[in-house]
């Protein structure tokens, strides 16, 4: 008999480049409006507030290149972000030792069911609707940080068939990766697996079914995505 009362969940990983193992993927954190010109675009002023989280769940992540159009919703759009894995984690992490807890990085998509998310936020609801479906993370094999270094600026740039919607620089975020870390690990146990979507430049907008979506960020492999 199975020590498990129902066949058990496959665990959501990611491919590393340079090597056949795996990458298994625990939680999935994002940072909300952590690029001032996109805060400025969502309608809120970027100098007042702490760094906010929402979560995806880990299996929203997927390595693909094709993005289905979601169910329920009209209003989907992009934005362009690098992800951060952690091999180590802990509590009250100092910012001068967050990067010892990076495993790598890759380029990523927070794809967003933008008419829920307003309507979310309108009436004070969680975003899980607006931003934790299926596949609404397309992400790339993840860069060990021994190949491409610690990502502190560089270019974060998207295209939507072929033309330049958000191009900016990782040196615009607001909360850079070492502080992220160690705020949330003020306010949760981090460990190894965890990913960090790490906030989306100015320029987001609507995909419709068709269109390719090209993210490229600094010497990260590029993401290619089509909207199926
Ligand atoms: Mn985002």
């Amino acid at each position: 008999m199975s020590e498990f009362v129902i066949e058990p969940p496959q665990a959501a990983t990611l491919p590393v480049k340079g090597t056949d193992s795996r990458f298994p993927v625990r939680r999935v954190y994002c940072i909300g409006r952590n690029y001032a010109a996109h805060a400025i675009e969502m309608g809120h002023d970027p100098d007042k507030d702490p760094p906010f989280f929402f979560q995806k769940n880990p299996d929203n992540l997927v390595v693909s290149n094709e993005f289905p159009y979601p169910v329920q919703t009209e209003d989907v759009h992009f934005e362009a972000e690098m992800a951060v894995a952690l091999k180590s984690g802990g509590t009250n992490i100092k910012i001068d030792d967050a990067l010892d807890h990076v495993y790598g990085y890759a380029t990523a998509l927070d794809m967003t069911r933008r008419d829920l998310q307003g309507v979310a936020k309108k009436m004070g609801r969680p975003w899980e609707i607006g931003k934790a479906f299926e596949k609404s993370a397309p992400i790339t094999h993840l860069v060990p940080v021994a190949e491409c270094g610690h990502k502190d600026a560089g270019s974060i740039r998207l295209t939507q068939n072929g033309e330049v919607k958000q191009d900016g620089d990782l040196n615009q975020m607001i909360w850079k990766v070492p502080e992220m870390i160690s705020y949330l690990s003020n306010y949760f146990e981090l460990a190894a697996g965890d990913v960090i979507l790490t906030g989306t430049p100015a320029g987001v907008g609507p995909v419709e079914r068709g269109d390719v979506l090209e993210v490229a960020i600094a010497d990260l492999p590029k993401l290619s995505v089509k909207v199926v």
